[in-house]
């Protein structure tokens, strides 16, 4: 059997492969990831991913990740960034080693920075960028060479002292890497290494009027902690070039970048860049609003950690990029709330069953499963009465063939109740009906069923006299295209305007009352639901995490 068919037999991703062929060749004995965000926006499903990735080779194989913030800019970060990505990470079931900051390298790359002038290897360019753009030349020719490309070593020790203290105004002069102008790689050509930026940085404040480049902070930062396996997205392969050259050029632990691909998810935008617009123009309410594709908006909408980790191992990671349709990560969220989430029922829009035979007056606590999936199964007390609700649009006077439900003359089952005729409608002088009146069988108890009767419809129901009021809010899409970045025009203009509908007074079951932010609960018929934060003294708020069944494939089925 080839190698390669064995590995394949094993299930293993391409750096996977590698790690194990490194541990197999004595390179390595344990192995050391990085999970590197920039804190300059909320963790979305993408960077989930990469979390998945990073954390799960540790520990899959011996070693650690750190988790390294890339705050080299500092303009777009902040420390609110930074706590909403610990929280995040530690949410989704991970814990890191370290905690770094790049900034903290700051010392240490001014000092690489000082080792590569002194070696003639870059010099202060006092071009502007246009003018560095300009001399960059394309794909298709050489760039040329800056005026200020041959200083001495003495003269660029000199001006990027005076750079770092302060004496010149932003954009004057850079720091660059002196390579080769006529690269084949574009990245190559001179890269600006140090920019000049008098800004406030939300960790060392004003100490600092220059700041490294990404190209030279990020490679520089695994190797000072001695990354092995250093994973980023595709746009960097053209970077690993450069990557390599420093490490080369520095003398210093030579960390090894691989790539794989960016997961977009469909119907949203993943760009922290686009999701901050969403925020500052008021399209969602929040970073956490829970229709974002944040991982704060997927926990506030109900999703649980496990399901995120398991839509990551599900989508696995590529050398392509590609799409994924967002219905895998319902799919994900549904198969593990089917297993925890508890069972209540909650009417939206009701029409009252006067139960006609029930005596007046008289009440009985009925029993009802939890959760039929769960190991033990618990009960609970569900009030049942003369006067109930049940969904309006499970009744219909005249019904088409096969209606199971409420009709008249017709019988169905109350959940974990009893069984009901519908023997009156009564409407009001407009013809709307406003009740309807039935009769129960007495020996149909649910469990305790005589009655010989067999009903094809079961409803939800809630007895009126003990329902307790809820709001519920239910989501859909936010974007009403699969690719809002790639159509035409500002992404914008893609908004799905009924992303959101909030029914305001539903009629809960009063097991509701107690209602927990780490339950999650099924709504009979209705989907999962999970409570919202806007929760208060006077008012349950619910958030609809996922129908029951995917209602999108039906509707493009049909259509
Ligand atoms: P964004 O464009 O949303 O700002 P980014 O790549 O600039 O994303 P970083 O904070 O730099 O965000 O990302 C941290 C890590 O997460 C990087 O290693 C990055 O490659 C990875 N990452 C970001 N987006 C995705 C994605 N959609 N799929 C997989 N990995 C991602
Ligand atoms: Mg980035």
């Amino acid at each position: 059997m080839s190698d390669i068919k064995k590995e394949e037999e094993k299930g293993l991703n391409f750096i996977e492969e590698i790690i194990e062929a490194d541990l197999a060749a004595g390179k390595y004995n344990s192995i050391i990831t990085r999970f590197p965000p920039e804190p300059n926006g909320y963790l979305h499903i993408g960077h989930a991913s990469s979390i998945c990735l990073n954390f799960g080779l540790t520990l899959k194989y011996p070693g650690y990740t750190n988790l390294r913030f890339d705050d080299t800019n500092p303009v777009t970060e902040d420390t609110e960034y930074v706590e909403s990505i610990k929280e995040d990470i530690k949410w989704l079931g991970f814990t890191w080693k370290n905690e770094l900051y790049a900034s903290d390298y700051f010392d240490n790359l001014y000092a690489f920075a000082i080792k590569l002038i002194n070696k003639g290897l870059a010099y202060v360019d006092d071009s502007t960028s246009e003018a560095i753009a300009a001399m960059k030349g394309t794909t298709t020719q050489p760039g040329v060479n800056s005026p200020y490309r041959d200083r001495s070593v003495e003269e660029n020790l000199d001006l990027f002292a005076r750079m770092k203290a302060g004496e010149f105004a932003d954009g004057s002069r850079t720091l660059r890497a002196k390579i080769d102008m006529a690269h084949p790689n574009m990245i190559m050509r001179d890269p600006v290494l140090y920019r000049i930026k008098h800004a406030h940085h939300h960790r060392t404040g004003d100490a600092w009027c220059i700041y490294p480049m990404y190209d030279f902070a990020h490679g520089q930062s695994d190797s000072i902690e001695e990354v092995t396996h250093s994973l980023c997205t595709m746009e960097f392969v053209p970077h690993r070039e450069l990557y390599d050259w420093c490490i080369e050029k520095l003398e210093i632990y030579p960390s090894h970048q691989y790539e794989f691909a960016r997961r977009n998810l469909n119907y949203t935008v993943t760009s922290k860049r686009k999701l901050l617009q969403l925020v500052n123009e008021k399209h969602v309410t929040g970073w956490d609003d829970p229709r974002m594709p944040t991982i704060s908006g997927l926990r506030r909408r109900g999703y649980t950690p496990f399901s995120i980790r398991d839509f990551c191992d599900r989508i696995g990671i590529a050398k392509r990029e590609n799409m994924i349709d967002v219905s895998l990560l319902e799919f994900c969220v549904r198969e593990d709330l089917n297993k925890s989430a508890l069972r209540r029922m909650v009417v939206f829009d009701p029409l009252k069953v006067i139960l006609t035979n029930y005596p007046e007056g008289q009440e009985e606590m009925l029993q009802s499963e939890d959760n039929p999936e769960a190991e033990t199964v618990i009960h609970r007390d569900i009030p049942f009465s003369r006067e109930l609700y049940i969904e309006r649009e499970d009744f219909m006077e005249v019904p088409p063939k096969k209606f199971f439900r409420l009709a008249p003359g017709q019988m169905v089952r109350l959940k974990s109740a009893y069984i009901i005729r519908c023997d009156e409608v009564v409407k009001d002088e407009k013809g709307i009906i406003t009740e309807l009146h039935c009769s129960y069988i007495p020996e149909s108890k649910s469990g305790s069923d005589t009655s010989g009767i067999n009903v094809k419809g079961t409803l939800h129901w809630v007895s009126a006299k003990h329902a307790v009021s809820a709001e519920v809010r239910l989501y859909d899409r936010l974007f009403k295209v699969e690719d809002p970045s790639s159509e035409e025009g500002d992404f914008k203009s893609y908004i799905n305007p009924d992303s959101l509908q909030v029914i305001d007074h539903v009629y809960a079951e009063p097991a509701l009352l107690k209602s927990k932010f780490d339950e999650r609960y099924q709504f009979l018929r209705k989907g999962y639901f999970c409570l919202d934060k806007d929760t208060s003294e006077e008012k349950l708020v619910f958030n609809r995490t996922v129908t029951l069944k995917d209602a999108w494939a039906k509707e493009q089925k049909k259509g």
